[in-house]
């Protein structure tokens, strides 16, 4: 079956101010529905890559569609089709969960939607917490608000940038879950991690990224294979 790119990259580089060469030349295609992890160290551009796409950082050269809309001539039309989920925990402490979500589809301009809503939190098992403050909850709990609040404006593709950052063992495997019910729901999810297992676990595709160069984009199952066969070694700290 052919599948419609529902992201695509030409060309991308990015030199920061300071001449550091941030991105260089990144080509990729994500077909709609899959899960691709990209997989790199500190400071390898995974970052960089989501804020260029997502309109927050201005690309030297190169180009990037998300339905078919330009991010940056385009920017509002294709911002709507991207949910982000930032690397930090960035909610306001002391808003309900509720309240919280409400306000981030209003972002999008989109009517209140409280059936939608009730949905996403009930999908995120944040129901019991929906009247609870930010501030009330674990960090594993911040966490499924943020992923829950990127869906308020139904967008199509998902991005997760080092959702497991830091997180112990039981949460991992939690959010692991969570991006695999996304991925029944339709989401395209793009995400980002340091961890090989990570990429394993739920990834269709893996995408290695050092210094700004993405070195190779392959089915997991084909790649795991070829490291197994010590055909490929991935050096990733
Ligand atoms: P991490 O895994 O640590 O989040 P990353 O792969 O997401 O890393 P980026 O955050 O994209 O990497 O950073 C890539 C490189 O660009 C880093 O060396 C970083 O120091 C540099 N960089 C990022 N933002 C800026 C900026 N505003 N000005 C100059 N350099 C920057």
């Amino acid at each position: 079956t052919i599948m419609a790119a529902i992201l695509s990259i030409q060309n991308l580089s990015k030199q920061y101010d300071s001449g550091f060469q941030a991105l260089k030349n990144v080509n990729l295609e994500i077909e709609e529905g899959e899960i691709l992890a990209l997989l790199g160290p500190n400071g390898a551009g995974k970052t960089t890559l989501i804020s260029i796409i997502c309109g927050l950082v201005n690309a030297t050269s190169g180009t990037a569609t998300v339905g078919g809309f330009d991010v940056v001539d385009e920017f509002r039309k294709a911002r709507s089709l991207i949910g982000l989920v930032p690397q930090e925990i960035s909610l306001e402490p002391f808003q309900t969960v509720t309240n919280a979500l409400h306000f981030s589809r209003g972002l999008f301009g989109k009517g209140r939607d409280p059936a939608l809503i009730e949905d996403i939190l009930k999908k995120l098992s944040l129901w019991d917490k929906r009247d609870s403050k930010v501030v009330e909850l674990s960090g594993g709990m911040k966490r499924r608000v943020l992923i829950a609040k990127a869906l308020c404006h139904e967008p199509r593709v998902l991005f997760l940038d080092e959702p497991t950052a830091g997180v112990d063992v039981e949460l991992r495997k939690e959010m692991w879950e969570v991006v695999r019910q996304l991925k029944a729901d339709g989401v395209t999810i793009i995400l980002t991690t340091h961890y090989i297992e990570e990429a394993e676990a739920i990834a269709d595709r893996i995408g290695v990224i050092r210094s700004g160069e993405l070195l190779l984009v392959e089915d997991k199952d084909l790649l795991m294979r070829r490291m197994g066969q010590r055909q490929i070694r991935i050096e990733l700290m």
